[in-house]
């Protein structure tokens, strides 16, 4: 029997398999899909994922592929993040592929291979365990499974996990071209609609840039609906004008502004993280991110647990410290979902929002919210407790860092007698500071 099945090699089951093998856990990391996509949907880590790499090593070596991008935005309104505090102020660029990559390689090297094409399709549990099943009848037993497996969790359905909210209201594509004719650049997208519809472009790299857009022709349509050729062509046309020539589309498919989250992160020895545990519109770019610090809160939980060093309780910790985080990022794509909206009134309040950005105060509050760097924090043995590391005043950083990549809770003594003794816990927060 195996410690952990993961279900779902995303980016949030890979990076949970690898911090539950540095907890010590046996792990089985399984995906339907026979090989990675090869799109990338999240195009850049907000800093909290930043830290979260560069606590576990994980950094340096994405670091020279990846790009500073200056804050970030709110309705296309811009955040200055340099008011943060943080060592890592600024979204790093990089598509969601090269992270998804840079983690398998990671487990890999730790001895853990994804079996690919496996899905799975049930779910019992007991006392002592659960049983998973896979299409073409192989089963396996774990003490703990976590369903990473995206927005239509199988997971999630067969452990009876809610998932209320509401469908889409509008529809977008999303699509990786080669094109003539304009350059992309890194802007904030440009919200005044032509004729109904809005279009940004962002340079992805390697000849390729990303578009998205919407306007009256894709709505109705339901998410599957093939997009064509002349779809992207059409749209980039009545944008730019005749000179710009779609060469190449790579890739494209539809999205909306769903909102969606589990009513419950835990269902007895079942978990839900990532999009399987909850879904908003791309608005702000935060779901991956939002995964990512799902796996980073969850691992070390299940890792303790596992190695009896816990007890069963600390689990609960992950709904009731995850669960509001899921649910400020839900309410805060909702908010910039109403001021993207094109109207002359919403134009009204956008240009009110603006202004209110302008006071240091209001833009700290939404930076720290899209960073991920603000979570609802709790009272109590095993709650967050407001610090991360990189806030502590510490003169023997190096060395804690060091500890902390053994993903172990560390006791730590600052030289520099800001606060006599922290207990800071794997993931980067502080349980207990005097
Ligand atoms: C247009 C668009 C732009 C986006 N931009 C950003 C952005 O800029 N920043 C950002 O942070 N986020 C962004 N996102 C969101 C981000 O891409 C997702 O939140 C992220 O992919 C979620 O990762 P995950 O690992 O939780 O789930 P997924 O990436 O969906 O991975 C789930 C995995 O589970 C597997 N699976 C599913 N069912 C089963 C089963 N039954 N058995 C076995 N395996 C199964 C799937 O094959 C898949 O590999 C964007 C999304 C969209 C649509």
């Amino acid at each position: 029997m195996s410690d952990v099945l993961v279900v779902g090699a995303g980016p949030t089951g890979l990076l949970l398999a690898s911090e539950l093998v540095l907890a010590g856990a046996s792990v089985v990391l399984v995906d339907k899909r026979l090989e990675r996509s090869g799109q990338s949907k999240a195009l850049s880590l907000q800093p909290r994922s930043v830290e979260i790499l560069h606590s576990r090593g994980l950094l340096e070596s994405l670091l020279p592929e990846g790009r500073e991008l200056p804050g970030g935005h709110f309705a296309g309104l811009p955040l200055d993040y340099s008011a943060l505090e943080t060592r890592f102020p600024y979204q790093l660029g990089i598509p969601q592929l090269r992270i998804e990559q840079h983690l398998e390689d990671h487990l890999a090297r730790q001895g853990v291979a994804v079996r690919r094409g496996v899905e799975l399709t049930g779910l019992v549990q007991d006392s002592t365990g659960v049983t998973a099943e896979f299409a073409g009848g192989e089963s396996i037993r774990a003490s703990w499974v976590v369903g990473c497996d995206g927005a239509r969790s199988a997971v999630r359905q067969l452990s009876g996990i809610g998932f209320p909210g509401r469908d889409g209201r509008y529809s977008a594509v999303v699509a990786d071209v080669v094109i003539d004719g304009v350059e992309a650049d890194w802007q904030l997208p440009e919200l005044e609609p032509r004729d109904g519809a809005v279009l940004t472009l962002l340079p992805l790299g390697g000849g390729g840039d990303r578009i998205l857009f919407t306007g009256p022709e894709q709505q109705g349509l339901p998410k599957d609906h093939p997009v064509s050729y002349e779809e992207v062509a059409a749209a980039l046309t009545s944008w730019y004008g005749e000179g710009v020539v779609l060469k190449e589309l790579r890739y494209a498919s539809r999205f909306t502004d769903a909102v969606r989250q589990a009513d419950r992160y835990r269902a007895g020895r079942v978990f839900v993280a990532g999009d399987a545990a909850h879904i908003h519109s791309p608005t702000g770019g935060q779901g991956m991110n939002l995964g990512l610090q799902d796996a980073f809160n969850l691992g070390w939980k299940l890792g303790a647990v596992v190695r009896g060093e816990s007890p069963d309780r600390l689990l609960d910790s992950y709904h009731e410290e995850r669960h509001p985080a899921g649910a400020a990022v839900l309410a805060n794509t909702r908010a910039q979902g109403v001021l993207m909206v094109p109207d002359d009134d919403v134009a009204a309040l956008r240009e009110t929002f603006a202004e209110l950005l302008q006071l240091p105060e209001a833009n700290r509050l939404l930076a720290g919210v899209i960073s991920g760097l603000a979570v609802a924090y709790s009272p109590g043995e095993h709650r967050l407790v407001g610090h991360r590391m990189p806030d502590l005043e510490l003169t023997d950083g190096s060395t804690v860092m060091q500890e902390l990549r053994r993903g172990r809770t560390i006791v730590v003594e600052p030289r520099d007698g800001s606060i006599a003794r922290a207990i800071v816990r794997p993931d980067g927060y502080v349980q207990a500071a005097r």
